[in-house]
C-alpha cells in the first residue's frame, strides 16, 4: 500500500543491531569480555552513559511551562537564538557577522538542521556531494528529499584533505546541476575523526568560490562534533567574502556536546551576503518545521540559553567538556599508540568521538563476524571499521589495537 516514491524505502545501517549483539554478549560472557565501540555516545570509564551535572541540574530546575509548552515561535526561542549564535560565534557575533546576514532556526537536532537544508536546496533528480566517509544519515535523508548523492575522496595518499579530488567532483557537478548542495563534517569528522587545517579549509572555500560561477552553492557545514576539538575552532574562514550565491549553512547539535542525545536539539544558521537569500531560507525553512516537526522541545532550548548566556553556568558547562575532551584523548592517544607498534593502519585521526580502521571494501561480513567472534562491536562501514573510541573505558582500550590487528589479519 506504499506510496510509489516509499516503496524502496529500508534502512541498512545495522548499526543499533551490532549495538544490541554487544548487550546480549555482555549478557553470556560478562560485561569485561566484551568492547561495545558501537554508538556515538559518551560513556565514562565505569562505562555508563555520562551526563553533565550543570546540564542535569539545569534541567531539572525548568518550570512545568518551560518543560510542557509549545514554543513560542516556529524559529525557536529568542533566547535560544541568541545563544546559538554566541556559542558558536562567541559574545563578538554581532560584530563577526557584520559583513553578512544571518538567520538561525531551531530544528530536532542535527539531523532536523540538515534534512530542513536538504529538502529546501536539493533540486528534484540533483545530487548532493558528500565526503567517501561519512555519516550514513546522509544519504538516507537525501534519497528522502527526492534526490542522490555523489562522494568526494576524503583523503589523498599523504592523509590530507583531498583537495584535487574535491575540486573535480565540484566543478563536475557545477557544470550540470543548478544547485550544488556540499556537506562537510568539520571539526572532528565521523567516522575519522579528522579535522581540516585552516590552509585546508581556505582553499576548500576558494574551489567553492569558482564554482559559484558555475551554479548556486550551498556549504553545509555540520559541527555536530565541534567542542571535541582539541584545538580552537575558528569559522572565520568560512563567511569571508561570500559571493551571493554561496550559501554557508552551518548546522548544530546540542546532543553530543551537552549529552542529551534524547532531547532533541539543534539548529540551522544560515549565513549569506545576499538578503535575499536569507529571507528565502527563512521563508522556506519555517514552512518545512511547520509542516514535519511544527516546533521543537522548549525546554530543551531554555536549558540551552540558560546555560550558555549565564557566565557562571558557561564556565562550568567548558570545564565538565573539557574533561570528556580529556578522556577522550586519552582513549585515543593509547589506542593509536598501540596501532602504530602493531603496524593498524588508521584513517588520519585528529580528535572527537570516532577512529576508523580501512580495509578493502567487499570484507565487510567477514570483517564485522571476526570482530565479533573476539568479542568486539564496533559499526562496520564500506571499507571500514568505525571504532568509538567516546564510549570505551580506558582500562578496555589497552591492547584493542592488537586484538584487532590479530582478528583482521
Ligand atoms: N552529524 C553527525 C556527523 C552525527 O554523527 C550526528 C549524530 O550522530 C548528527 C549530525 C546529528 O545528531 P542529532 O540529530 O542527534 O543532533
Amino acid at each position: 500500500m506504499l506510496a510509489e516514491h516509499s516503496k524502496s524505502k529500508k534502512i541498512f545501517d545495522n548499526g543499533f543491531q551490532i549495538a544490541k549483539n554487544a548487550d546480549l554478549a555482555s549478557k553470556i560472557y560478562g560485561k569485561e569480555n566484551v568492547i561495545n565501540a558501537t554508538l556515538g555516545i559518551f560513556y565514562n570509564d565505569n562505562e555508563e552513559m555520562h551526563t553533565l551535572d550543570i546540564v542535569n541540574n539545569e534541567y531539572k530546575n525548568l518550570s512545568d511551562k518551560d518543560l510542557f509548552n509549545y514554543s513560542s515561535s516556529i524559529n525557536g526561542e529568542e533566547l535560544f537564538i541568541d545563544a546559538v549564535k554566541q556559542y558558536i560565534f562567541g559574545k563578538n557575533h554581532i560584530n563577526i557577522l557584520k559583513n553578512n546576514f544571518c538567520e538561525v532556526i531551531a530544528t530536532p537536532g542535527g539531523s532536523g538542521a540538515i534534512y530542513n537544508t536538504f529538502k529546501n536546496y536539493i533540486n528534484p533528480g540533483e545530487v548532493v556531494l558528500l565526503p567517501n566517509y561519512m555519516w550514513s544519515s546522509y544519504k538516507l535523508m537525501s534519497k528522502e528529499v527526492g534526490g542522490g548523492y555523489q562522494t568526494y575522496s576524503l583523503f589523498n595518499k599523504k592523509g590530507k584533505f583531498d583537495l584535487i579530488n574535491f575540486k573535480n567532483s565540484v566543478i563536475e557537478l557545477a557544470k550540470i546541476q543548478k544547485n550544488l548542495v556540499v556537506v562537510l563534517n568539520n571539526p572532528c569528522h565521523n567516522p575519522t575523526g579528522y579535522t581540516l587545517s585552516s590552509y585546508e579549509i581556505k582553499s576548500l572555500m576558494n574551489i567553492l568560490k569558482e564554482a559559484c560561477t558555475l551554479c548556486n552553492i550551498i556549504l553545509i557545514n555540520d559541527i555536530a562534533y565541534m567542542d571535541f576539538n582539541n584545538k580552537k575552532n575558528d569559522l572565520s574562514v568560512f563567511y569571508q567574502n561570500l559571493p551571493s550565491n554561496l550559501l554557508m549553512m552551518i548546522t548544530f547539535s546540542m546532543s553530543k556536546s551537552f549529552c542529551c542525545y534524547g532531547l532533541r536539539v539543534g539548529a540551522q544558521i544560515a549565513i549569506s551576503s545576499s538578503k535575499d537569500t536569507i529571507d528565502n531560507f527563512t521563508d522556506a525553512s519555517l514552512y518545512t518545521c511547520r509542516s514535519v516537526w511544527s516546533n521543537i522541545s522548549k525546554g530543551g532550548m531554555t536549558l540551552f540559553s540558560n546555560i550558555v548566556l549565564n557566565r557562571k553556568k558557561y564556565r562550568q558547562l567548558l570545564l565538565e567538556q573539557g574533561y570528556m575532551k580529556n578522556m577522550i584523548k586519552e582513549r585515543s592517544e593509547i589506542f593509536l599508540g598501540e596501532a602504530a607498534a602493531v603496524n593498524l593502519n588508521i584513517l588520519p585521526y585528529k580528535s572527537g568521538f570516532f577512529i576508523t580502521i580501512p580495509f578493502s571494501k567487499g570484507l565487510e561480513k567477514e570483517i564485522e563476524l571476526k570482530l565479533k567472534n573476539e568479542n568486539i562491536f564496533a559499526i562496520i562501514i564500506p571499507g571500514g571499521i568505525r571504532i568509538a573510541i567516546c564510549s570505551i573505558p580506558k582500562h578496555k582500550v589497552y591492547n584493542l589495537a592488537k586484538k584487532i590487528k590479530i582478528a583482521i589479519s
